[in-house]
């Protein structure tokens, strides 16, 4: 690697060997611009969250108005009108039930939040026990300690931190790599024979809604998602949903709860939340919750407080994107989408092709092995999209404004590999 990154550590890179990541100096709608004078198609998002495009005229406005009367102030003691705003417009948008917005700055320590609240909750009532969780193989629910004791432990990128952390217990992954997939039942069952022999010690189930990110690229049917509350309502576990990556669209409905019409104990928001601007998270929690928090006894009340919690300027980001997401008819935008991506995708075929799927605003080409990969980033540079392939998956989730010339060459420059890739073996 060259010495000018000795400084800058990148994310899960060997730093040692990494090709050194492309230098943007500039970006607009889908775009990014290179400081050699390339510009490429963003077909990731930037890991999903930028789903109005770069630069966008009316963020930038919301950035720069809540700029102007001050940036941040502490929740402690003080809030702020986009705070309280944003909670308000937050339980307006989520399933009914879930009322109370406890703010957190990522994804990982909105996870953190939903877990230690479960475990709070069951303390709170005298059941202290109730302290471990039940999690989805396949998942991924961040990087911090908590958030990795939950993701997939043996498939997943923490595997050798196994050991070092909290053990949890996991259930098969639902569904096969397709919604329409039904094998749901034996993950249910292992579920329900878990909780009937362990509920004295779990808190709650924590899983990813209908689609699985980064720990397989995976869809399910909602119908799990309704078996698994009604377990964990006659088992006396509460239920926890990390929409982080599906919250605000990505699967075609603006939450995946709302798929399924569930509503879960725990919701946790942030990639998209604030259209990419700012790293922000809600942990979102129902009445029930809450209520196990109130009383005269100082112990009850939820300890936690991160130092950036409520910034104002994001907060300020979020209102301006959910109100573009309502104003601008994005579940439309995201169906359109999706009509392109399953038209693109039907009928794929390649000598190491497994699986091409798709569900809203998401395409998914599975391969047999992460080699199948290799080399791709240069290829999609030299035809005009920035893709970024993880694992043995070759995936496109692009900011929902691209319009369809720029998806069709994102998606043809991913059929285009698959010959590549033919040609190669
Ligand atoms: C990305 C992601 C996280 C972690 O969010 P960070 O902001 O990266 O900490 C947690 N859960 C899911 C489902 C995610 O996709």
């Amino acid at each position: 690697m060259t010495k000018q990154f000795d400084s800058l550590w990148l994310p899960y890179a060997q730093m040692k060997t990494v090709v050194p990541p492309y230098r943007v100096v500039r970006a607009e709608g889908v775009k990014l611009y290179f400081d050699d004078g390339t510009a490429l198609i963003d077909g990731i998002s930037s890991w999903w969250c930028v789903i109005h495009g770069y630069n966008h005229p009316v963020l930038n406005k919301a950035v720069q108005e809540q700029l102007a009367k001050f940036a941040h102030v502490m929740l402690g003691g003080l809030v702020n009108d986009a705070a309280i705003k944003l909670a308000e417009t937050l339980v307006r948008i989520t399933p009914f039930g879930l009322n109370h917005v406890f703010f957190g700055d990522s994804g990982s320590v909105g996870v953190e939040i939903a877990l230690k609240m479960a475990i709070q909750f069951w303390r709170n009532q005298g059941f202290p026990q109730k302290s471990r969780f039940v999690a989805l193989r396949r998942g991924y629910h961040g990087d911090t300690t908590g958030a990795m004791s939950v993701s997939d432990d043996d498939e997943g990128m923490h595997r050798l931190f196994k050991g070092a952390i909290l053990p949890q217990y996991f259930v098969d992954a639902p569904g096969g790599p397709n919604i329409e997939s039904d094998e749901s039942q034996a993950s249910l069952g292992q579920l329900e024979e878990l909780l009937r022999a362990n509920n004295s010690q779990i808190a709650a189930v924590i899983l990813e809604p209908i689609f699985q990110g980064a720990g397989g690229f995976r869809f399910y049917p909602p119908e799990y998602l309704f078996c698994a509350r009604r377990l964990c309502d006659e088992h006396k576990v509460l239920l926890i949903f990390d929409e982080v990556a599906t919250g605000f669209g990505r699967t075609g409905a603006l939450f995946a709860a709302d798929l399924a019409n569930v509503t879960p104990d725990i919701m946790v928001l942030s990639k998209a939340l604030t259209g990419g601007y700012f790293g922000l998270s809600a942990t979102i929690a129902t009445s029930q919750v809450y209520e196990s928090f109130l009383g005269d006894d100082p112990e009850l009340a939820f300890m936690h407080g991160p130092t950036f919690m409520g910034n104002a300027v994001a907060c300020a980001v979020a209102l301006a994107s959910i109100s573009l997401i309502e104003t601008e008819n994005y579940l439309s935008k995201i169906k359109a989408i999706e009509k392109v991506l399953i038209e693109e995708f039907h009928g794929l075929d390649g000598p190491s092709l497994c699986d091409a799927r798709v569900l809203g605003a998401i395409g998914v080409l599975e391969f047999e092995s992460p080699s199948n990969l290799m080399g791709f980033r240069e290829f999609g540079r030299d035809r005009g999209v920035w893709l970024r392939p993880y694992g043995k998956w070759l995936y496109t989730m692009p900011p929902y404004i691209i319009d369809e010339d720029d998806l069709r060459l994102v998606t043809a420059v991913m059929k285009e590999w698959l010959l590549y890739q033919g040609k190669c073996i």
